[in-house]
């Protein structure tokens, strides 16, 4: 089996129509023992306990750097290490620049960029006592393209500086057999967008996009399942694209 043994923390993984939760289904049946860590209201013990037995569920929040680390230190005390950590929670806002406040900067820069690094900080040094360990961190095309369909200017930053993040961490933790790769979803159909985008535009962006659809929650387990595993075992610092070809 692809994973058999390792230990993964999927953060923001308990809304079972997220990206989060279809990875960490996909991470187990590869034969990954999954950490759903998510806030306490998103009950992630729930979210754990629907992957079957032997996973675990924790409440915390990531932009708190004790509850971070307290996490690490329960899933070390259960499992013993930490293989893989893919810091998939996030939020967004939809804005424009002139109404951006100070309070929504923090807000959706706290969760994607300091909740990645808070989180990185709390696993990587077990990662290093091993030698090993993936960290996958969850930006958006939102970053690439300059402009979210849902997110804001704050929300297109924070999700480039996560690229610059895992840049940075790869080449620094390159030489502790640690490696950090990033993805850039799309436009995925999760609760996220729910309510946001009427049908016809979504079908209007669908036409937009080559392979003619919205992404599915699996399209994105995929492409985390391959970096977390030793199927990508030479690459580090990248950015694998997961949008249906949108930037093509
Ligand atoms: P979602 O809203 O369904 O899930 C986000 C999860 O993060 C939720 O379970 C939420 O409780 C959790 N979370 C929020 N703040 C948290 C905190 N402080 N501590 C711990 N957990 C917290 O979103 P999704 O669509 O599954 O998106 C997952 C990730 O993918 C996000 O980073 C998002 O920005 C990114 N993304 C999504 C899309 C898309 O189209 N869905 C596109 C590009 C990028």
């Amino acid at each position: 089996m692809l994973l058999k043994e390792r230990v993964a923390i999927v953060t923001g993984g308990a809304g079972v129509n997220g990206l989060g939760f279809a990875t960490a289904r996909m991470l187990a049946e590869h034969g990954a023992r999954v950490v759903i860590l998510d806030l306490p209201g998103a009950n992630p013990a729930g979210a754990a306990a629907e992957l079957g037995a032997g996973h675990l569920g924790l409440a915390a929040d990531i932009t708190d750097k004790v509850q971070c680390d307290a996490a690490a230190r329960a899933v070390l005390e259960r499992y013993g290490r930490i293989d893989i950590l893919f810091n998939n929670a996030g939020i967004t806002q939809p804005r424009k620049t002139l109404d951006i406040s100070a309070a929504d900067y923090d807000a959706v820069l706290d969760v994607s960029l300091r909740g990645t690094l808070l989180m990185s900080q709390a696993v990587l040094p077990a990662m290093q006592q091993q030698q090993s360990g993936s960290i996958v961190n969850t930006s958006s095309v939102s970053a690439q393209r300059g402009g979210g369909i849902l997110g804001g200017p704050h929300y297109s930053a924070a999700k480039a500086g996560v690229l610059g993040l895992t840049r940075a961490m790869a080449r620094e933790f390159g030489p502790d057999g640690i490696r950090v790769n990033a993805i850039t979803p799309g436009l995925i159909a999760t609760d996220i967008i729910k309510g946001k985008l009427t049908e016809e535009r979504k079908g209007e962006i669908a036409s937009d996009i080559p392979l003619a659809r919205l992404g599915r929650a699996s399209d994105i387990a995929g492409a985390v399942v391959f970096l977390a595993s030793d199927l990508s075992a030479y690459c580090t610092g990248i950015t694998l694209d997961v949008n249906g070809g949108m930037l093509i």
